[in-house]
């Protein structure tokens, strides 16, 4: 315990290091500001700095092997092939990822030029499992304990930007696609997920993956919405060209839960035939009775009997019961 306490101590002061190198580096500060970042949206999320230094963090914190087995501990060093420790994140813009209660438990770092890899993350460690986190979760908790909603969204940056225009609600699942640990997460704080992604094809389908997972958590009174922004835009371009209150317009057209699983199934069979709508009652049926609240589950199946042209509903009661099945997915708390 006392280890692990450490840990998030040394997190800490690592995030503290880097906010103080951002108003010494005049190319990052830049960056910022070409960006549009306000002062206070920095400060909000408590972006940083890590220096174009090998040992910029081993200079700070690693004096002793006890702290350098930290910071390896913590993703935050690397070694090269004669096994010499340097540090893993240099010359990029930092994002601490903090967990729901604050703690900074690991970093996404982005260039400040064209260089690749445009972002790089902290490797799982002690204190970060990726698919339990959501980027922003604290941060919006922070401006609303009970938030009516969270929107899903893909990157740091679109999480800042709408923070920054006042849509202070958003989230990012970093990379990875939408998890079923995100969507509980998100559930916890929340009844209503919107998930923000790209138009493309990628995009949307990392929107039905997080459909998919959602399911099981879809308990009566929870929502769960989907959003595509045109092409070529992400949240963090839209909402600089139309502003929070475009954002909100287009945010307040997003598809049901319903629409977008029917649209999408619907496109898969050919529904002038017989075996068209017996294809779509295949697909659709074993995702409805995954869903424990029993009224959008039996709200769905009312949809799929009037698609079937079916009168009588009883009849899909061998395809989508009454009663919800147990999917034995259980919600597993992130360690902490
Ligand atoms: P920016 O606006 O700064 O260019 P973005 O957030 O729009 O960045 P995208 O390319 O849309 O970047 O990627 C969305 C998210 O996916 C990023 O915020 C980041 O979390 C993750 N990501 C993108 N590229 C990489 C990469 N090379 N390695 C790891 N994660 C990445
Ligand atoms: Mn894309
Ligand atoms: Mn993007
Ligand atoms: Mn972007």
């Amino acid at each position: 315990y006392r280890t692990k306490r450490n840990l998030y101590e040394l997190m800490h002061d690592i995030a503290q290091f880097y906010r103080q190198q951002l108003p010494l580096n005049i190319p990052a500060q830049s960056y910022l500001q070409q960006r549009g970042l306000s002062p206070e949206v920095i400060e909000r999320f408590q972006i940083g700095f890590s220096p174009n230094q090998f040992g910029g963090l081993l200079a700070h914190f690693g004096k002793t092997q006890e702290d350098l087995k930290k910071l390896f501990d913590l993703g935050m060093l690397s070694r090269n092939d004669n096994r010499d420790a340097y540090d893993r994140f240099r010359n990029r813009i930092m994002f601490p990822i903090r967990d729901r209660r604050g703690r900074t438990i690991a970093f996404g770092g982005r260039v400040i030029s064209d260089e690749k890899p445009k972002y790089l993350n902290s490797p799982e460690s002690v204190t970060y499992h990726k698919g339990n986190e959501l980027y922003g979760l604290f941060e919006a908790l922070q401006a609303n304990e009970s938030p009516e909603m969270l929107l899903v969204v893909e990157g740091y940056m679109d999480v800042v930007a709408l923070a920054q225009f006042g849509v202070d609600y958003a989230v990012a699942a970093l990379g990875t696609a939408t998890t079923p640990e995100q969507i509980q997460l998100a559930f916890r704080s929340t009844e209503q997920v919107v998930c923000c992604y790209d138009a493309d094809r990628a995009g949307r389908a990392a929107a039905w993956r997080a459909l998919e997972n959602a399911l099981p958590y879809l308990e009566d009174g929870r929502q769960l919405k989907f959003i595509f922004l045109p092409d070529g835009e992400d949240p963090d371009s839209f909402i600089r060209r139309y502003g929070k209150a475009g954002f909100e317009d287009y945010l307040n057209n997003a598809q049901s839960l319903s629409d977008f699983l029917f649209s999408n199934l619907s496109a898969q069979v050919d529904f002038s035939s017989k075996e068209g709508k017996t294809k779509l009652a295949a697909l659709v049926a074993p995702l409805i009775k995954q869903i424990p609240g029993e009224i959008l589950r039996l709200s769905l199946r009312q949809m799929l009997a009037q698609k079937l042209g079916i009168f009588d509903q009883s009849q899909l009661e061998n395809l989508i019961p009454t009663q919800t099945e147990n999917t034995g997915k259980t919600y597993k708390a992130p360690t902490v």
